[in-house]
């Protein structure tokens, strides 16, 4: 997430503090590569999970790419809808992440929404094989269900429409809503839309999603 290396140096004093078994593996141009096991404690839902996860954490610099995870101890079977074949955590929709990150990234904070629930998310599906915080889908329909949650839409179909319309329109409330219930915007999804339309850190996110869904749609 464009980080330098003096500004992740910035972040990573306070990632070690919480996480005393991470360190520096790797620090090249372009990837730093943190390595070591981070305890997870989370009860939710009626589980507790207590554990530590043996992982490496890369984190590509001057680059716009997120930083990812390996399960460098093999905890995940490689069965899981959400590892990659080379190790990678799928740890959410890459649209959720930078939706939660508008002000700038945090490494501490991504750790702690993001890495340590996904194992929570992980042992709970073991047990009880159903996602207590919901999962979707990779790829361009997974960019699709995150928009259709995004903007409550009944469709992923709905979701493409809204988010066509908050790159070719601007808003007005009198226009037909595009989600295809006939009403005018203003009595329907007017309130979604307008929180993108009227926030240039969420319409680039929106924007770079849609070229990649159009992208795979029409390849
Ligand atoms: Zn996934
Ligand atoms: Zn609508």
């Amino acid at each position: 997430m464009n980080f330098t290396k003096e500004s992740l140096a910035l972040q990573l004093n306070k990632v070690f503090e919480r996480y005393k078994d991470l360190a520096v593996a790797k620090d090249s141009h372009n990837l730093v590569r943190l390595h070591g096991s981070i305890p997870v404690d989370i009860l939710a839902c009626g589980f507790h999970l207590c554990q530590s996860y043996l992982i490496d954490i890369c984190i590509p610099l001057n680059s716009d790419k997120l930083p990812y995870v390996i399960d460098t101890g093999r905890s995940v079977a490689i069965s899981y809808r959400h590892i990659y074949d080379d190790g990678v955590l799928c740890l959410d929709t890459d649209t959720r992440i930078r939706m939660r990150f508008l002000d700038g990234f945090d490494l501490l904070q991504w750790l702690q929404d993001f890495v340590e629930p996904y194992f929570f998310s992980y042992e709970y599906y073991v047990r009880y094989s159903s996602f207590p915080f919901g999962d979707r889908e990779h790829g361009c329909q997974g960019i699709l269900q995150t928009y259709q949650e995004l903007f409550d839409a009944s469709s992923i179909d709905a979701a493409y429409k809204l988010m066509r319309y908050c790159c070719l329109h601007s808003y007005r409330g009198h226009h037909i809503c595009p989600c295809g219930s006939g009403k005018r915007l203003r009595n329907c999804h007017g309130n979604a839309l307008r929180n993108f339309v009227a926030d240039s850190r969420k319409l680039e996110i929106l924007k770079k999603d849609l070229l990649l869904v159009e992208r795979e749609l029409i390849g």
